[in-house]
């Protein structure tokens, strides 16, 4: 499988969800995701990449956490940034949907 990587500036600049620009006085949330087994992102390690769902047409940027970091630690694969708690839900929802669809992911959660 071979993603698109997102420039950083570009990827942490922006909720994932709504698209609408975040900047470091702001509160974001955090959502974290455990990838399946079988898919291998080390490649994309500490960098941000655009993935595609089944079940949402917008791509969303996923950032790849490296492997000693925090969140991985805590059994996050890949980072989502949002704004509020409100694009967190939403995107928690789709994630979700995801995962009962059985493609990517394995399980979300708030990191
Ligand atoms: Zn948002």
């Amino acid at each position: 499988m071979e993603y698109d990587i997102i420039p950083d500036d570009e990827a942490l600049s922006k909720c994932t969800w709504c698209r609408s620009h975040i900047d470091d006085q702001m509160e974001v949330l955090g959502l974290g995701a455990k990838l399946r087994p079988d898919l291998d992102l080390s490649e994309y390690e500490s960098h941000c990449i655009q993935i595609g769902l089944v079940s949402e047409e917008k791509p969303l940027y996923m950032m790849v956490t490296t492997k000693d970091s925090e969140a991985k630690i805590n059994g996050n694969d890949g980072m989502f940034l949002v704004c509020s708690e409100e694009c967190g839900k939403k995107l928690k929802g789709v994630l979700e949907n995801e995962i009962s669809l059985g493609k990517m992911f394995e399980t979300v959660q708030y990191g």
